[in-house]
């Protein structure tokens, strides 16, 4: 039986438990290691987990095969290092470590132990974003030429360790490196260009509140938001393709396809007066013109994500989120980083 053992019982912690124990054929969980005692007590009294005394104890076990790290962020890298260097497999959560540089000298570990390193970019799994990528591959909406992607909340960050920026905090390390993994993942294409501006609406110190727009090589842009004070929200998703519109109001994955029929648009004679005033091309299209479709179905397990790696971890299938994909993703939110602190575009070919 494939068994991991986790370090760290907090929220996403919790949730790896249950994620592992409602697959009892295909996995096993050893048991748990969190600085906490409390948690450690919590992670028995919900989960019957067993506890180790120390991080060493849980490496020391050698029915455990990989080592999930649901850690704060600053504890990345050095837990992967020691994991590694103690024999395991890594999953890591995100972000994967504080900066590219960080990423390096683990990849590094991994070459040299000769271990399995993954980062647990789950969102990948989402049914929003599975079924905006199915819209897109099969060509429902034409070409793509502009994604937006956001988030929004209405309570803040967590007064947690998230509010601290030497320990990782942040939303650009938070949500934010999910949806530019989950952009990066989708266009194949290099990135060029961000442009970024970091507020602090309410946490000083740390970014609760930012915008992106980040430009490929093949023409695509996309803008990345994520607020944690909005009260009105926008759409998760809102797409503009060269044959049509997608939106994705929310996690639920209301939302819907627009899409021009093959007829060309017949532009009337002279102005049009409408709502917005005197215009024709700020008029609405006539009905006759356009389709709505509704969103595609789509079946989705995030715990494919173990299935994977257990499944590269025995030479049955490519690993799915790689060192490598993760470094590309570093070095997109270097740049991000830097070209907040500027207030400048940063060029790049990543
Ligand atoms: P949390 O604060 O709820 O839990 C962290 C736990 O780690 C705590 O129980 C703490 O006691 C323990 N801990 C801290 N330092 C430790 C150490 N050195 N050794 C052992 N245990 C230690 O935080 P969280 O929300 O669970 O986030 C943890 C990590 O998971 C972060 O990197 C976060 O970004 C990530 N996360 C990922 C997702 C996702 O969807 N993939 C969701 C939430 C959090």
């Amino acid at each position: 039986m494939y068994t991991f053992g986790l370090v760290g019982y907090g929220s996403i912690g919790g949730w790896h438990t249950k994620q592992l124990l409602s697959l009892p054929q295909e996995f096993r969980l050893a048991g748990v290691y969190d600085i906490n005692p409390e948690r450690m007590k919590a992670a028995e009294q919900e989960n019957g987990l067993h506890s180790y005394r120390s991080m060493q104890e849980l490496l020391d076990d050698p029915q455990i095969r990989t080592v999930i790290l649901a850690v704060p962020n600053n504890f990345h890298k050095p837990l992967s290092i020691q994991a590694m260097r103690a024999g395991k497999n890594v999953i890591c959560e995100k972000p994967v470590m504080l900066n590219a540089a960080e990423l390096e000298e683990v990849i590094a570990v991994a070459k040299e132990t000769g271990r399995q390193f993954s980062v647990h970019q789950n969102r990948r799994w989402d049914k929003d974003f599975l079924i905006m990528k199915k819209v897109l591959e099969d060509g429902t909406i034409g070409k793509p030429f502009y994604i937006e992607s956001r988030v929004q909340g209405s309570k803040g960050i967590p007064g947690d360790w998230r509010c601290v920026k030497e320990a990782g905090g942040g939303m650009l390390l938070d949500w934010g490196v999910h949806l530019i993994d989950q952009l990066m993942y989708l266009v194949d294409s290099p990135v060029t260009q961000v442009y970024a501006h970091l507020l602090s609406v309410k946490f000083p110190g740390v970014d609760d509140n930012f915008k992106l727009l980040m430009r490929f090589e093949n023409g695509l842009s996309a803008l990345v938001e994520v607020d944690t004070y909005t009260f009105i929200n926008l759409p998760r998703w809102h797409v503009s393709g060269d044959a049509g519109t997608l939106q994705i109001d929310d996690f639920s994955c209301e939302g819907r396809i627009i899409r021009a029929r093959t007829e060309e648009m017949r532009w009337e004679q002279g102005i049009v007066y409408t709502a917005a005033g005197p215009t024709r091309t700020m008029a609405p299209r006539p009905k006759e013109t356009i389709e709505q479709l509704p969103l595609p179905p789509m079946q989705c397990d995030s715990r494919d994500y173990y299935r994977n790696f257990r499944d590269a971890d025995e030479g049955k299938a490519p690993l799915a989120v790689t060192p490598s994909q993760a470094l590309r993703v570093m070095r997109v939110i270097d740049a991000v980083f830097a070209s907040a602190e500027k207030g400048t575009a940063v060029s790049l070919h990543i």
